[in-house]
This record gives structure tokens, C-alpha cells and sequence, in this order.
């Protein structure tokens, strides 16, 4: 029987046989991408984005209702003077059937990932995340049972809470950033049996967006002329390029790449800088100077990677090139008005990256790189957090250990390893 999917190298074709891993046999710094054996997708009557497991690298499936959803507004449509546009949504607004209590799209990429681990019962995954990664992956090991760990900022410990009380969860809070977070979990990898799930490597996590475009093109019948979306690694738009590739092979949906249309929120737009200049490398001088200061001035703190997945093959760079892409600098006061804008005709509040995304639309639209009747899709990335704490309680995710630094000591790392060996 033919596999569901096969693991290939964007650098250099090969074929990976361990569907676990993160680069090919060579290292290659180029993404692993999914190639599906079925060409074109059936819809099936599944929870959750599960209803799109033909393009997800999972078998079986976790009963949780994540998924995005396309819809039409006509207010947003008569203000942005576009007639063809379509949001799809990934939060909590139940009046349009968007069920995301974590109000986060990054759920999207912890349900597969999560449905992979349970084919892997000896090992647990670990997640660095400034927040809403975090939140993701603790509501989906809270509903699923999969034990996760996640390491976080210690000022971010807000973000994190459930709407299912969380049995599995190992949550180390560091004091510093999201740098920090991501040095100290990579040091904890050194526990056995403890497992990096990997970001933008991860072929799961990128499928597992691509949910996004699927939906749309599932609801529309056709590929968007364009797609817009605010970046901070900038996963969710390679993901939306590969899955729109998968459609134009299907040859059923439209036979143009959409095209990319990216924003980062002023001070730090670093991606921005780089591809305005035609470069495929980013240089921290002059795409990111001051780096912690503007990161500090962002009303969008989640779009601020300072290492992205830009200049690897099958990055951000390629998903622009090949899509013909256009990036925005949206400041604060842009996003601002623009939240206010999307509250004001939907009712329901978005997460201040969406705001960045329809500050970006309305950019497009003044420059007329985007027409009045053409297709869009705007990725709303998150909202709904004013509708889920009427509906739910939120429950915070309880902290196991708490760190002075980035540095799990001896003593830690036994803990750790102790808490890995009950649990899986
Ligand atoms: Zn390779």
C-alpha cells in the first residue's frame, strides 16, 4: 500500500525515511516539506481540522473542535471598499463556528503535533514559547492527555491558562525572554527522552496551518488572488504557500500562486527591511538595529522573532519570491485603529497581530496592490478573548519550577527527568 505521505528536502529532493525528523541526512539547513500521496483533498466528516487529514501528516485524531473559519463581513467588505474578501478565522466567535477557546491559531499546529506524539508513548515533547504557543499546546495536552513541557518568560505566565483543568503539564517559568526560554529548553533536551518540537522545522506545526488556506479554498472553491498575513516567524505563510502549491497541482482550484502579502509591526520589522532590498540574507545591523528597544515599542509583541526562518530554502524569502510578495511596516497607531475598526464591524475583539494584518490590507488597498474586486484572504490569526471569558472559565496552567535564569541546574534536570519518567 502507498504511504500517506512522504518527508522531502527542500535542498536537495531527498526522501527522509524517519517522518520525526527535522533536517535530512546531509544537515541541511533547507526545510523538510510533506508531499501527500492524494493529489487533491476529500473533505471528511472529522473534528476539528482533522476534517482535512488527507494534508495532515497524522493517523487517528484528538476530539477538539480546533479549526479556522472562512466568512464574509459585510461592513468589513463596504470599509475596505473590497467586495471579494474573506476572513478566516482562528479564535473563539461561535455566531461564525470558530470553537478556538485559546482564542490563538497556534492551535492549529498543536493538535497534529500533539496527534504525532501519541505514536510516540515513550517521549515527551518541550516547548519554548512567549505565550500563545504555550497557551496552544497546554489547552490541547489538557483535552488530549499528551504530556507536554513548556518553558516560558516569567512575564507571560498570564497568557497561560486553560479552559480544561491540564493534568500533564510540566510549565517552567525563566526569568528574561523569549530567547531565554528558547536556550533553556534546548538545555533540557539533554534529559532523556525529552524531545524539541522544532518551530518552523516542524512539518506538523506548518501542515497543521495550512488549515488556514484549506479552509478557504474549501469554502470558496478556489485559490485567493491574495493572501495577508502578519509574520513574526512568518510559518503560517510559507505553510499557506506550500498547501497552495498542493491546489495547483490538484489543478481543480485556480492556477496562480496567491500572492503573499506580509506585515511586521513597526519598530521591528526586520523581514520587511530585508525583502524590500531584494536580500535573502538578514543582516542584524541593518534589518533589526536596536533589536530589544524596538521589540519593547511593539503593540504586537507575539510578531517578533529575531530568528526567523527567513533566508533557509523553503523560507520566508522563497514563499516570496515564488508568490510574487509584498511586505508592510504597520505602526501602532495603525494597528491600533485597525483593531478598533475589525471590533467595531464584527463585534468580536482580535489578538493586536490580526489588527497588524488588517492595518496591512488597508495599505495594500491605499497602493492599490490589491483591486477592488480581486479575492482575498485575511489570516485572522486570533480574537475572541472578551467572548471565551464570558463563556469559560479560564484556569492558569499551575508552575512547576520556577528559574532565576535561563540555566536548569543538576538538581532541576533530575526533577525533570523524574516528571518525564512518570508521565510517559
Ligand atoms: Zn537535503
Amino acid at each position: 500500500m502507498k504511504e500517506k505521505y512522504s518527508v522531502v528536502c527542500s535542498e536537495c529532493g531527498e526522501i527522509v525515511h524517519d517522518k520525526y525528523a527535522q533536517s535530512c541526512s546531509h544537515n541541511h539547513s533547507g526545510l523538510l516539506k510533506t508531499e501527500y500521496s492524494k493529489k487533491d483533498l476529500v473533505v471528511h466528516n472529522s473534528f476539528g481540522i482533522f476534517r482535512f487529514s488527507d494534508w495532515l501528516p497524522v493517523e487517528g485524531e484528538i476530539l477538539v473542535e480546533s479549526r479556522p473559519v472562512t466568512f464574509h463581513n459585510a461592513d468589513l467588505s463596504k470599509e475596505t471598499g473590497l467586495s471579494n474578501l474573506s476572513l478566516t478565522f482562528s479564535g473563539y466567535f461561535p455566531e461564525e463556528g470558530a470553537r478556538m477557546q485559546t482564542c490563538s491559531f497556534k492551535e492549529l499546529e498543536a493538535v497534529p503535533t500533539l496527534q504525532r506524539m501519541i505514536n510516540r508513548k515513550k517521549e515527551v515533547l518541550i516547548i519554548a514559547s512567549a505565550g500563545n504557543t504555550a497557551r496552544a499546546f497546554a489547552q490541547v495536552s489538557a483535552i488530549s492527555k499528551v504530556p507536554v513541557i513548556l518553558v516560558v518568560p516569567e512575564n507571560s505566565l498570564s497568557r497561560l491558562w486553560t479552559t480544561v483543568e491540564s493534568e500533564n503539564i510540566l510549565l517552567i517559568t525563566v526569568k528574561g525572554d523569549y530567547s531565554d526560554a528558547i536556550e533553556c529548553s534546548r538545555k533540557i533536551t539533554s534529559v532523556e527522552c525529552v524531545i524539541p518540537e522544532g518551530g518552523a522545522r516542524n512539518i506538523a506545526r506548518r501542515d497543521g496551518m495550512a488549515t488556514v488556506l484549506i479552509d478557504y479554498v474549501m469554502t470558496k472553491g478556489h485559490l485567493p488572488l491574495h493572501y495577508v498575513q502578519a509574520i513574526g516567524s512568518g510559518t503560517g505563510a510559507i505553510a499557506a504557500n506550500e498547501a497552495a502549491k498542493r491546489f495547483l497541482k490538484a489543478g481543480r482550484y485556480g492556477s496562480e500562486l496567491p500572492h503573499t502579502h506580509l506585515a511586521q509591526n513597526a519598530p521591528f520589522t526586520p523581514m520587511v527591511s530585508a525583502w524590500r532590498e531584494g536580500r535573502r540574507d538578514l543582516i542584524p545591523d541593518i534589518d533589526m538595529p536596536d533589536a530589544r528597544e524596538s521589540i519593547a515599542k511593539v503593540y504586537a509583541d507575539v510578531l517578533t522573532n529575531r530568528n526567523p526562518p527567513y533566508s533557509i530554502r523553503g523560507g520566508v524569502f522563497d514563499t516570496m519570491t515564488d508568490s510574487n510578495g509584498l511586505a508592510y511596516a504597520v505602526t501602532n497607531e495603525e494597528a491600533r485603529s485597525a483593531g478598533k475598526l475589525f471590533t467595531d464591524c464584527l463585534g468580536v475583539d482580535p489578538d493586536p497581530a490580526a489588527a497588524v494584518s488588517l492595518a496591512a490590507l488597508l495599505q495594500a488597498v491605499d497602493s492599490h496592490s490589491i483591486k477592488p474586486s480581486d479575492s482575498v484572504l485575511l489570516n485572522v490569526t486570533g480574537g475572541g478573548y472578551s467572548r471565551v471569558k464570558e463563556d469559560f472559565t479560564l484556569i492558569p496552567v499551575p508552575v512547576t519550577i520556577k528559574l532565576p535564569s535561563n540555566e536548569p541546574g543538576i538538581e532541576v534536570l533530575k526533577d525533570i527527568s523524574g516528571w518525564v519518567k512518570e508521565n510517559v
